[in-house]
């Protein structure tokens, strides 16, 4: 695809959001009757995700070659993932204890029994568990990511021990990757019409709710926004300029219609085929990077979900009077890191979590029930913010020496420099 194509496109998606979201409320009824473009758009997504995820991962360790770069390489991921959802947290908790969202906030809400029986009884260990499949076919079949990121990196590194024996499954894998991510570029075409039918019937669905956002919970939803925008916007292309040495904007730009889709799905799993795209299409991302750091980020990098979870969690101490120490403070900066770890990138995962946050420091359960009122908001602006970090773990790794310098990047800033 031109970059003429992808800025048609980009604009294409965010007028069908604008279109959609005016037109949601005006012609609600039209909406909904419309709704099944969205799906449709949504089920091509999820449809490549399953191979994408496999034939990537095994193709990324394979072409590392070496146990030891492939060693490296997920130390650094981790690193990256660890330092950036810890600096957005800090940010959030900065932020909620400034702006003071939940004060005076009268207590009204859903009943979210469902959501807390979800969540409840979910531990660090359910998680652990959770990695290692009972059934790979049903683990691919629930679309359950992690199970199977765990699988294919297991498969591509002992591929790589079998020799000539492996060449075949290797190629095997190299071109199921590459058809998929033709199919991407074929989807993204469809994207603004997707679009537009998913935020104008989310729109018509939540027209009531419009009020809260605007007024109740105006202030919380300020606070939420303000930190994310804090850390897209400062915090990640500081990393991005000075430790990838990548342009901030031109990168961003470039990412245009994968966080827009972001937006609209509210799923990290559902945009990761767009991610990988034009992580590696566009940004230039070494791919054997891209593979490794994309699949991963998008179930266990959010920054936005674990910034949402600890602004959340002091929110609704805060609207129920309850002051909670540094100490406590100190227990939700962890258990909202590790919520956010343990969520799955589909929608209100990260609410489902809050469970798991709520609980270590003894707060009432039922506060979830009024942030759910604008959850399908603030659930997408937090998932654009957790799929942006991964882009941006991306190229952190891929500039690390443990890979190819970039190729004719336009928004590269240092020359390339040699392979190892
Ligand atoms: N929807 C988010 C994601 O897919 C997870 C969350 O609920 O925070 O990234």
């Amino acid at each position: 695809m031109t970059r003429k194509t992808g800025n048609l496109i980009l604009i294409g998606m965010i007028t069908g959001a604008v279109l959609g979201a005016i037109g949601g409320y005006y012609l609600p009824e039209f909406f909904f009757k419309i709704s099944f473009l969205g799906t449709v758009f949504l089920n091509a997504l999820k449809m490549i995700v399953v191979p994408l995820i496999v034939a990537s991962m095994i193709m990324g360790v394979t072409s590392l070659g070496d146990i030891r770069k492939l060693g490296k390489t997920a130390g650094y991921t981790f690193l990256f993932y660890l330092t950036t959802t810890g600096l957005s947290v800090f940010v959030g908790l900065i932020m909620v204890n400034l702006l003071r969202p939940g004060i005076g906030v009268e207590q009204l809400g859903t009943d979210v029994s469902d959501i807390v029986a979800k969540g409840q009884g979910k531990t660090l260990i359910d998680v652990v568990v959770g990695l290692i499949p009972e059934n790979i076919i049903d683990a691919a079949a629930r679309a359950d990511i992690l199970p199977l990121i765990f699988f294919s990196l297991l498969f591509g590194a002992i591929l790589t021990s079998i020799g000539e024996k492996g060449k075949p499954v290797v190629a095997f894998f190299e071109a199921i990757n590459l058809v998929i991510m033709k199919m991407v570029t074929i989807i993204i075409y469809f994207a603004p019409i997707g679009v537009l039918a998913i935020i104008g019937e989310i729109v018509a669905r939540e027209r009531d709710s419009v009020q809260d956002l605007l007024s109740r919970l105006g202030m919380y939803t300020l606070t939420v926004i303000l930190a994310l925008l804090v850390h897209a916007l400062i915090t990640l292309p500081l990393l991005l300029r000075f430790i990838a040495k990548r342009r901030p904007f031109g990168y961003f730009k470039n990412m245009g219609e994968a966080l827009a889709t972001a937006f609209t799905t509210a799923s990290s799993s559902a945009t990761l085929p767009l991610t990988m795209d034009l992580v590696e299409e566009r940004n230039k991302v070494d791919s054997r990077a891209a593979s490794f750091v994309l699949p991963l980020g998008a179930t266990i990098n959010m920054d936005g979900t674990a910034m949402y979870e600890a602004v959340a969690a002091i929110f609704i101490a805060q609207v129920y009077g309850i002051d909670l120490s540094i100490g406590q403070q100190v227990v939700i900066f962890l258990t909202a890191t590790l919520a956010s770890i343990g969520a799955a990138g589909i929608p209100h995962a990260g609410t489902v979590m809050m469970v798991f946050v709520l609980t270590a420091v003894d707060l009432p359960l039922e506060g979830i029930g009024f942030i759910w009122a604008i959850d399908w908001f603030l659930d997408r602006c937090r998932t654009t913010v957790n799929v942006w970090g991964d882009s941006v773990g991306a190229a952190v790794v891929g500039s690390t020496k443990e890979f190819t310098s970039y190729t004719a990047a336009s928004d590269k800033i240092e020359p390339s420099q040699p392979n190892e």
